[in-house]
This record gives structure tokens, C-alpha cells and sequence, in this order.
């Protein structure tokens, strides 16, 4: 038993540093405890002991059993308590703890070590039987929910029971014998439903909590979070086990969360909320509305100014926000968690920005401190100002996460969930009397969340801001009927499917659908931004394919188009006919004369194009879907585009069976058409170029335009459609006697394309990563129907996330390396980006940087999210100067 493995560390054994096996709330234990803070003492089990749990077939070996018992003995002697004591009762709290910290994901157990002896003993040791059954009948209850995962709301309703029959409304008002009674009701429960008596050994309720924190790293909830938080599965929990110390022993005592700035705005100021006479949870389950922290200056100065003391330490200790939990026993202030708090994205960018101009920390470091992703907030719309101004606000509750929200009225996360998926309604608003974690997945799809209890720092509140979802909160005067499925609030009555309107940011609720504007970015963004840009050596460039979302991306700051997809052009009214004539042409002159009527649209398009961009480039990817997508399904339709076309009804039949394909994804598409078709090819470089020689001539601006052919997977089928496109251009390019330069390239989109890009790169003067084809093809599902069937996946660990969300860097992603080696051996270059989904991803967006990439593409309202990423991708891993 030499170099055993350590599993276990006291909180003064560990740093900050030790994240990834003390998990984030242990490591901050073990620093705080190291700064000679007042925190209670206790150890932390490791995240490597959880990954050993799963490993050992979801048991505690003997070996970290012992340790555990071990380390009670310690935390015994730092006590100078006992486990199990009548006289001296050592009671922990269990707290689970992964390295990245996911809100009300795990659940905390305290008070553990109490059963009937104990629980006199510690009466009489504090002359207090009233706090002693409370936390007793906590314990209980918290237990039989977390451990055992019995119905928290049949608890609920005997302790609801009772205020009823006392008549009274705050569980404060509850006294000793009441206490003494709810743990009796409650262990009845128990045992109803478990079927054996309440466990009264506290070593087994601390094996049973530990494992249960184990457990939850693989609840449902937790893996949901998880996805859409890209935290991989096998980093595992750690458990933290903490002395008690209790903010429900009186008037004298009290539990809160503060931060050390405003996490909706990023003011510098404490914020944050107390309870007096609470433990634990109370403050964030709203359960009563809490005291804001200012407050406490009055009632209890001194502890008062010795936490705005720790909270200043601790914000210049880690440079940055900290969201803090303490709690306060007669008197006495305990530090219970740090960690760098959530925020808005606005207030991600004030603190930011703040701290740099504070000197805590220099701008790349501020570049580092934003998630990218919560950029979107901040770049949707706003409430109409006008609309506003005469709109009747019907509550208001707590501007618990801003933006706007206009929706649907909802009572269930089930609900909403289904009422979206399945089309019933686009935008839901998710009404709830307060939200749970269960709720999460409803909560992600609602534009809003409105809740009737629960302050700031509510489930609601904390999971919506960092959804960036808009969340109003606390708003007590709501009545929600959830059997009738309507809340009433100023004399109306609002039923599912009503409209209503939120504003995160006041906490106004309106009773109506309220227009909104689009977001501007200034100020802090702008410089934070700059920052950001300065940094990155990424192009970041935008798929657009009409002036509107062109424009939009240039203000967003893109630096040219990097996809545009021609064939959405041809959907537009005015030009569906020509498009369709085309189609059902029987002849090469047919089709022509049908090509010629479409290609003035199309030049007008590109010239609109140009003029948006000025110097900016544009990559003009040429026709890519399969042709039957151009054509009605609906007879009524079908028969009114017969008549339109001037041909027979039969006759247009004939020509959609000839177009049905079994697999269209893999079908006749992309340059497959233009080899069947060269006219297309044809009249669409006659297009862009005539755009590019006008738009030049007119302001000036030295145009070359870039053309991809979509679908490559053989050099000869490129060479082939490359040939039309060339011979037309020059045609052009001679006859209007300009000095015109362009370029043509590829989509990289099949695997074949990058198994031989140094081939495809003999002709291709660029490459765009064309993802989504490229992860469909290669995983061989298709992204319209993984939905069906990547749950199970998920499920089983199989995959861990959506490969069409993030990049599938062992797969897809040795593809995209192996065609940039390949590329660029044959043509050193070579232009490379991305133009999937992908590019607006901040992971897949690291990748790109990594593996050398020019720039990525991405949609117009990802823009910022990407320069962000890039930025972030740069800082981390710069790499060498560039060709
Ligand atoms: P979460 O991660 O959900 O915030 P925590 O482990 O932080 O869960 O526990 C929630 C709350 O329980 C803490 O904020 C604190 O108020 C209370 N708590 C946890 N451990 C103790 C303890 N040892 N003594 C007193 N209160 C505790
Ligand atoms: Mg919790
Ligand atoms: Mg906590």
C-alpha cells in the first residue's frame, strides 16, 4: 500500500489551482481557507474518486470508504466535535462541486448526522429545540428528495397543511412542536414510500449522500446541461463535506449570496440578498421574498463590514466578479462559496471592460472573460421604444435577466417543449411559480420566463441569464391556476396560448404581443470588441445571400462574405417562373431562353451585393439543391403551374417523377447539375462578372469575385465546370476591355473532395469547408433526421453532442486537416476557410484557428460570437505568422 492514491483533501490540503480534481467549489474552499477566511472546515472527494465510482460499476470502493471515514476522524479533531455525538454533535453538509459549476444541477444535503438522540442533544447543547427539529425536519426532507429522490412535493404539501391549519404564512412562524411534528410526518412518509425506517446511522446517510452526488453527474439534467454546455461527461463531480454552521438558530442568524458587482449590469457595487432566520436554499428557492444585502449595513453593521471586506479581498484575489454564499450564526459570518460569478453578456462587457480600466487585468485578459456565446443577447431585439411608450404594463416583478421577450403563455417546460417542437407556437412564454432544474429544457426553448416566487438569484433568474433568455421574476401579485391553465394578474385573466410581453431589464410584464427593434452595438461592446480583433488572426466573414443580412453582418463587423448561396435568390417571387421554366425545358434552347430571362435577376442581385460590401470579397457559391425543390408538391399548385407554364398538368407530373430521387441530399446537386447543364454554370458566371465589371466601374472599387462550385469530389467534374466558367468570364472580361482578376474554388463538402484535395487543389484556387455536407456525409445521417435517433445516442454516451452543432474534430474535423495539408502542398496559396454552421461555433471556430484556416463564415448575427471566439482561440494558442 505504498503511493496509495489520494482521493480525499482537507480544504487546508488543496488551492485554487486544484480545479479539476477539488471540482470549482472546493478549490475555492481550500483557497479561502488558505487566505485565513472563515470558512467551516471539511474535506473535499475528489472528481477522480466519482470517475472511480462509475468504474467500479456505481459503488464506493473499500479503499475511498475508508478514507472518507478517515477524514470524518479529521475534520473531528479540527472540530473537536463528534459524528454521531449526543452530547457534541459533529453535523456536515454534503455539497457536490464540478469543476465547472452547474447551478442547481447537483443537489446539496444539510444538516447530515442528526436522527432522534442527536437531535435532543443538540437541543439541549443549544438551548434552541426550535432550530434543532428545523433543521432536523430539513434534513430529513432534503435527504429523502436528494438521496432518495422521493417527491419533494409531498413534503411540500404536509408543511403547506400545516401553515394552513396554524394559519399562518412564513415556515418562521412555525414553532418547536410544529417542527417536532413535521419530522415525524415526514419520516412516515419515508417510510410509506421506501418501505423502511428513516437511516439513523449517520456514517450510512453520509455514504448514501456521497453516493447520491455521484450519482446525479449521470441525472438526466445533468446531461442536458452539459451538452449545451459542452462539458464532457467523464470530468465527474467532486463531493464536498462541510461542519454545518447555521444561519436558522434566530433573529440573530441568517444565510445570503451576494456578488461583488451587478450580474445584470455589471455596476460596481454589492449586490445581493439575505434571509434572517434561513438556511441553505431558502434565499434561492423563494420560499420568502429576501432582504437586499444593504440592508444588513443596518441591521448587523459589523458583520456587515467584515463581509464588504472578504467580498473585496476576494474580488481582487481572483480579479474578477465574485458570486459569494455565506451565512451567519449568531452573529458570526461563514464564507460558504466563491467563484467568479454569472453575468449578463452586458455586464460580461462592463466588467471587462471595468477591470481593465480598475489595472486588474490587461485587455487580452478581458478578451477572455466573455463567453462568446452570451454575445447573442445583446444582439436581439429590443422592445419597439415607440410601442413601448404606450403599452399598459399590467405587474411587475424582478428584471431578473434582461432583453425582451414577447410570447405565448405557457404553464409547463413540458409544455413549452412541445408547443415549439411541434410547431403549435414559434415563441413561448413559460409562466411558473418558481422553476426547478427539471424545467431546464423548457426553459431553454421559452423567449421568456415569467415566475411568481423568487428573488435575483432564483433558479429562474441565475439559469435564464446564463441562457441569455429573458426572465422576469418575484412577481407576487400573479394567481397561478395551473389545473386551469391561466394566471390572473391585474383583474385579467391570461390563458395557454395568450400573448404577453417581458422586459428582462425593468421586470415590466405586458399583456399583449409588443413590437420589437434590433439591438446596436456601442459603447463597452465597441471596445471590448476592438480588443477582441486586435487579437485574432482569423478573418471572420458572413453567409448572406440578400443586401438586408449583408449589411446587418457588415455592421456586426464581418470582413466579406464567405458563402453566398445563389439558389435562395431564386425563390423570390418574380423569378420562381423563369426558374421553373427552366427546369421543365425539354431542350438545351428551351432551358436557355428560360436561363436568359433569370440571369438580369441574378446580375441585379450581385450588383446589390457589391454595392453593400465595397472592398470587401464575396465567394458566389453556384447552384447547389437538388432541382424538385424549385417545383410544387401540392396538386392544387401543381395545376395552377401547368396552366402558368403553358404546358399540361401531365406533363408537369412527368417532370416531377422524373426529378424524384430516392436520396436527394446525395443526388443530382451541386456541380452535378452544371455537368449536366453547363448552361446554368454559364449563365450564372455571365452574371456575376457583368456584377462585378458594373459595380467596379461605378464606384470604383476593384471587385474580384469568387466562385465556387459546390459538391466537388473529383478534380475532373471541377475542371470540367471550372472550364464553362473561365471561358465565359474571359469572354466577358475581353469584351468590356477591363483587367478584371477572379478566382475559382471549391466547396470541400464530400469526403472523397478531402481525401484528394491535393488534387482538387490543381484546380482549385481555394477551399471552403463546407461542414454540414461534409459531417452528414460523413457520419452518413443526415441532419434533417438525426433529431429521431440522436437522443438514444446522447443517452448512451455514445456521442456527446450534436455533430452539426459542434465540430466532430476526430472525424470530420482529420478530414478538414488532411485536405489543408493536402491543399496547400499542392498549391502553398491556397485559400481556406469554412462556410458550415460550424463557423459561427466558438469551439469549432478554435479548431479552425488551430488547424490554420484564412477565416471562417458564419451567420450574420454570429459574427461578433466568432471574432470573439477567434480572438479567444488566438490568445490561448497564437500561431505563426501567416503565409
Ligand atoms: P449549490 O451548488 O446548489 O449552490 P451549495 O453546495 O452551495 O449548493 O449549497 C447550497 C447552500 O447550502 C449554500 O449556499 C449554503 O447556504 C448552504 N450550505 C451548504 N453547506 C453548508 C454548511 N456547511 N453550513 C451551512 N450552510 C451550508
Ligand atoms: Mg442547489
Ligand atoms: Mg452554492
Amino acid at each position: 500500500m505504498l503511493n496509495k492514491k489520494k482521493y480525499l483533501y482537507l480544504f487546508s490540503e488543496g488551492n485554487r489551482d486544484m480545479r479539476d480534481i477539488l471540482g470549482g467549489k472546493g478549490a475555492n474552499l481550500a483557497e479561502m481557507t488558505n487566505a485565513g477566511m472563515p470558512v467551516p472546515q471539511g474535506f473535499t472527494i475528489s472528481t477522480e474518486a466519482c470517475t472511480q465510482y462509475y468504474k467500479d460499476g456505481r459503488q464506493i470502493n473499500h479503499e475511498i470508504m475508508a478514507d472518507i471515514y478517515e477524514y470524518i476522524g479529521k475534520m473531528e479533531d479540527i472540530t473537536g466535535k463528534k459524528f454521531g455525538n449526543v452530547a457534541n454533535p459533529l453535523l456536515v453538509s454534503v455539497r457536490s462541486g464540478a469543476r465547472a459549476s452547474m447551478p442547481g444541477m447537483m443537489d446539496t444535503i444539510l444538516n447530515l448526522g442528526l436522527n432522534d438522540e442527536v437531535v435532543e442533544g443538540l437541543a439541549a447543547k443549544t438551548g434552541n429545540p426550535r432550530f434543532a427539529y428545523d433543521s432536523y425536519r430539513r434534513f430529513v426532507q432534503m435527504f429523502s428528495d436528494v438521496v432518495m429522490e422521493l417527491p419533494k412535493s409531498e413534503f411540500e404539501e404536509i408543511i403547506d397543511q400545516m401553515k394552513a391549519e396554524k394559519g399562518v404564512k412564513m415556515d418562521t412562524e412555525l414553532d418547536e412542536n410544529d417542527m417536532k411534528a413535521l419530522v415525524f410526518k415526514f419520516k412516515s412518509l419515508y417510510k410509506s414510500h421506501m418501505g423502511t425506517d428513516f437511516p439513523t446511522d449517520p456514517r450510512v446517510q453520509l455514504i448514501e449522500a456521497v453516493k447520491a452526488v455521484f450519482r446525479s453527474w449521470d441525472n438526466p439534467r445533468a446531461n442536458v446541461y452539459r451538452r449545451m454546455n459542452e462539458i464532457p461527461y467523464e470530468w465527474g463531480t467532486a463531493v464536498n463535506v462541510q461542519a454545518m454552521v447555521f444561519g436558522n438558530t434566530g433573529p440573530n442568524s441568517g444565510t445570503g449570496v451576494a456578488f461583488t458587482r451587478n450580474p445584470a449590469t455589471g455596476e460596481k457595487a454589492l449586490f445581493g440578498e439575505y434571509l434572517i432566520n434561513a438556511q441553505g436554499e431558502d434565499v434561492v428557492a423563494g420560499i420568502r421574498t429576501p432582504s437586499p444585502i444593504a440592508h444588513l449595513q443596518e441591521q448587523m453593521p459589523e458583520v456587515y463590514a467584515q463581509f464588504v471586506d472578504i467580498a473585496n479581498r476576494l474580488e481582487n484575489h481572483y480579479k474578477d466578479m465574485q458570486d459569494m454564499e455565506f451565512t451567519i450564526e449568531d452573529g458570526k459570518l461563514y464564507m460558504l462559496q466563491t467563484r467568479n460569478g454569472k453575468r449578463t453578456a452586458a455586464a460580461a462587457l462592463k466588467i471587462a471592460v471595468d477591470l481593465v480600466d480598475e489595472g486588474m487585468i490587461d485587455e487580452k485578459e478581458a478578451v477572455l472573460r466573455v463567453d462568446p456565446k452570451q454575445l447573442d443577447s445583446l444582439l436581439h431585439p429590443q422592445f419597439d421604444p415607440e410601442a413601448l411608450k404606450n403599452a399598459e404594463v399590467i405587474g411587475k416583478g424582478l428584471a431578473a435577466s434582461p432583453g425582451a421577450a414577447c410570447g405565448q403563455v405557457v404553464f409547463t417546460a413540458e409544455d413549452a417543449k412541445n408547443a415549439v417542437e411541434s410547431g403549435e407556437m414559434k415563441k413561448v412564454i413559460l409562466v411558473r411559480l418558481e422553476t426547478s432544474p427539471e424545467d431546464i429544457e423548457g426553459m431553454a426553448v421559452a423567449q421568456g420566463i415569467l415566475t411568481v416566487r423568487g428573488g435575483m438569484t432564483s433558479h429562474a433568474a441565475v439559469v435564464a441569464r446564463g441562457m441569455g433568455t429573458c426572465c422576469v421574476s418575484g412577481c407576487g401579485e400573479i394567481v397561478v391556476e395551473y389545473d386551469k391553465q391561466q394566471f390572473t394578474l391585474g383583474g385579467v385573466t391570461y390563458k395557454r396560448g395568450d400573448w404577453i410581453s417581458l422586459n428582462g431589464s425593468t421586470g415590466n410584464i405586458y399583456g399583449k404581443a409588443l413590437p420589437t427593434v434590433d439591438a446596436s452595438i456601442s459603447g463597452d461592446f465597441g471596445r471590448f470588441m476592438s480588443w477582441a480583433d486586435a487579437a485574432r488572426q482569423l478573418k471572420v466573414f458572413t453567409n448572406a445571400d440578400n443586401p438586408r443580412d449583408a449589411k446587418q453582418a457588415v455592421e456586426f463587423g464581418a470582413e466579406g462574405i464567405g458563402l453566398c448561396r445563389t439558389e435562395h435568390m431564386f425563390f423570390e417571387a418574380d423569378r420562381i417562373k423563369a426558374v421553373r421554366e427552366m427546369i421543365v425545358a425539354e431542350n438545351v434552347v428551351d432551358r436557355k431562353k428560360a436561363l436568359a430571362k433569370i440571369m438580369p435577376y441574378q446580375q441585379g442581385d450581385f450588383e446589390a451585393m457589391y454595392k453593400v460590401l465595397g472592398e470587401r470579397p464575396m465567394t458566389i457559391r453556384y447552384l447547389d439543391p437538388p432541382l424538385h425543390e424549385f417545383l410544387p408538391t401540392k396538386e392544387e399548385d401543381i395545376v395552377e403551374l401547368a396552366a402558368d407554364l403553358g404546358i399540361t398538368v401531365e406533363h408537369l407530373h412527368n417532370v416531377i417523377d422524373s426529378l424524384h430521387e430516392f436520396n436527394p441530399m446525395m443526388g443530382h446537386r451541386g456541380c452535378r447539375l452544371a455537368v449536366s447543364y453547363p448552361e446554368i454554370a454559364e449563365m450564372q458566371t455571365t452574371a456575376v462578372i457583368n456584377a462585378a465589371i458594373n459595380v467596379s466601374r461605378e464606384t470604383g472599387v476593384k471587385i474580384v469575385p469568387h466562385i465556387m462550385i459546390p459538391l466537388v469530389g473529383e478534380v475532373k467534374e471541377l475542371k470540367f465546370v471550372k472550364d464553362v466558367v473561365v471561358a465565359t468570364a474571359d469572354k466577358l472580361i475581353k469584351a468590356a476591355g477591363v483587367d478584371m482578376k477572379y478566382e475559382v474554388g471549391t466547396m470541400i463538402e464530400i469526403p472523397r473532395a478531402a481525401l484528394t484535395a491535393d488534387e482538387i487543389a490543381k484546380e482549385a484556387e481555394f477551399f471552403s469547408f463546407g461542414t454540414n455536407d461534409l459531417t452528414q456525409m460523413t457520419f452518413g445521417f443526415s441532419r434533417d433526421d438525426a433529431g429521431k435517433f440522436l437522443n438514444y445516442y446522447y443517452d448512451n454516451k455514445i456521442y456527446e453532442n450534436d455533430p452539426f452543432a459542434h465540430l466532430d474534430q476526430n472525424g470530420v474535423g482529420k478530414l478538414v486537416e488532411m485536405a489543408v495539408t493536402l491543399g496547400r502542398k499542392t498549391r502553398p496559396e491556397l485559400g481556406l476557410g469554412i462556410c458550415g454552421e460550424h463557423g459561427g461555433d466558438p469551439t469549432s471556430v478554435e479548431f479552425c484557428h488551430k488547424v490554420g484556416l484564412d477565416y471562417v463564415s458564419c451567420s450574420p448575427f454570429r459574427v461578433p460570437i466568432a471574432r470573439l471566439a477567434a480572438a479567444q482561440a488566438a490568445i490561448k494558442a497564437p500561431r505563426a505568422m501567416e503565409k
